[in-house]
């Protein structure tokens, strides 16, 4: 039976991972720039946490972790949902999401397309501390298969494994290596996996995790504010992400955040969502300290469709101080 599951995830496998590097050329306060991005879009449901449901669910099976009546539950902000939802179908598992109430109604339409259950968790029931202490409550009953995305080692396992090892050639394919990398930090298992990797071929990579200024949870170690950069800084700091083998931890305004996102897709018809445009600024700042022919990598987590019932299809508003509005993009140039 296993053997069957395992044949079902390698059939799909080439619609996972093997995404396009992206090099955008920039000018900053008038320097010329390039930075490297990882079209994350580019996999089955759209998001780099498809590369991490499917590691998971093939260890499960591989390891007998997971019986095929099993019902898949998981605690989300939406896209580790979403590929879960899309994988586990495919491999005939009930699935069951718990997310918090805030995040974009697209993201609770996709997963019940998919035929999920979606369970929405106000702030008074906890927030995304209360969804993943749901899971925990739940898995206790049996006949459940909790990934554990914030705490699995296997999360940041995919991207060693995938991300980071295609971000290392497609870099090498070009003569390059990475000087560092940036990530906003939903699990942390982006910045985690792809910085282990990328030392390995540069052991004076840096590793920047990124968080929004309006609600710096990395740097105080508490939720504190308010932000609109969905997918990141879920209210705590995620037991896989260390850290102590992280280097400076960038901060990027939410509004920013949107503004870039949005010029990148009117700029360049590269329609990215919201916590690219911040990624985007991270690596702006991570040049600032490293020089202009530094090179930095990021990803782009998904793209612009869930995002249009938010203000990033309204606002674009580039207030003083936003470092987007002394970026202007040149050209973009894709790598596969
Ligand atoms: N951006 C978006 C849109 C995401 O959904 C996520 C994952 N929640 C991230 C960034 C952060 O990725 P990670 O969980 O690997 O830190």
């Amino acid at each position: 039976m296993n053997e069957d599951r395992i044949k079902k995830l390698d059939a799909i496998r080439p619609m996972i991972s093997n995404t396009p590097l992206l090099e955008i050329e920039y000018k900053y306060k008038g320097r010329r720039r390039v930075i490297f991005a990882k079209a994350e879009y580019y996999n089955l449901t759209g998001s780099l946490k498809d590369r991490v449901a499917y590691h998971i669910l093939r260890n499960a099976y591989e390891r007998n972790r997971i019986k095929p009546e099993d019902v898949i539950v998981e605690a989300t902000s939406g896209n580790t949902g979403i590929s879960f939802c899309a994988l586990g179908r495919l491999l005939g598992h009930k699935v069951v999401i718990y997310m918090p109430d805030w995040m974009t109604q697209e993201r609770i339409n996709i997963m019940t397309s998919f035929g999920a259950q979606v369970i929405t968790v106000s702030r008074d029931e906890g927030g995304f501390l209360g969804a993943i202490k749901k899971t925990e409550d739940i898995g206790r009953a049996g006949g459940v298969f909790l990934p554990r995305q914030f705490s699995n080692e296997e999360n940041t396992e995919a991207h060693y494994l995938t991300t980071g090892v295609e971000i290392t050639e497609q870099l090498a394919s070009i003569g390059r290596v990475a000087d560092c990398v940036v990530a906003g930090v939903g699990t942390g298992g982006t910045i985690m996996g792809v910085g282990k990797r990328l030392k390995e071929a540069n052991p004076n990579c840096k590793i920047y995790p990124l968080e929004p200024l309006n609600s710096p949870t990395l740097s105080t170690g508490y939720k504190i504010g308010m932000h609109r950069i969905y997918g990141i800084s879920d209210e705590f700091i995620p037991p896989i992400l260390k850290m102590d083998q992280t280097d400076d931890i960038v901060s990027v305004d939410d509004g920013d955040a949107i503004a870039m996102a949005r010029m990148i897709s009117e700029t360049l018809g590269i329609g990215v969502g919201v916590s690219s445009g911040a990624n985007f600024l991270g690596c702006v700042m991570a040049q600032d300290k490293l020089g202009d022919d530094s090179t930095v990598v990021t990803v782009f987590a998904d793209d612009n469709k869930k995002y249009l019932s938010t203000d990033y299809a309204k606002d674009m508003t580039q207030l003083n101080g936003y470092i987007s509005k002394d970026v202007e993009l040149v050209g973009v140039r894709a790598y596969r």
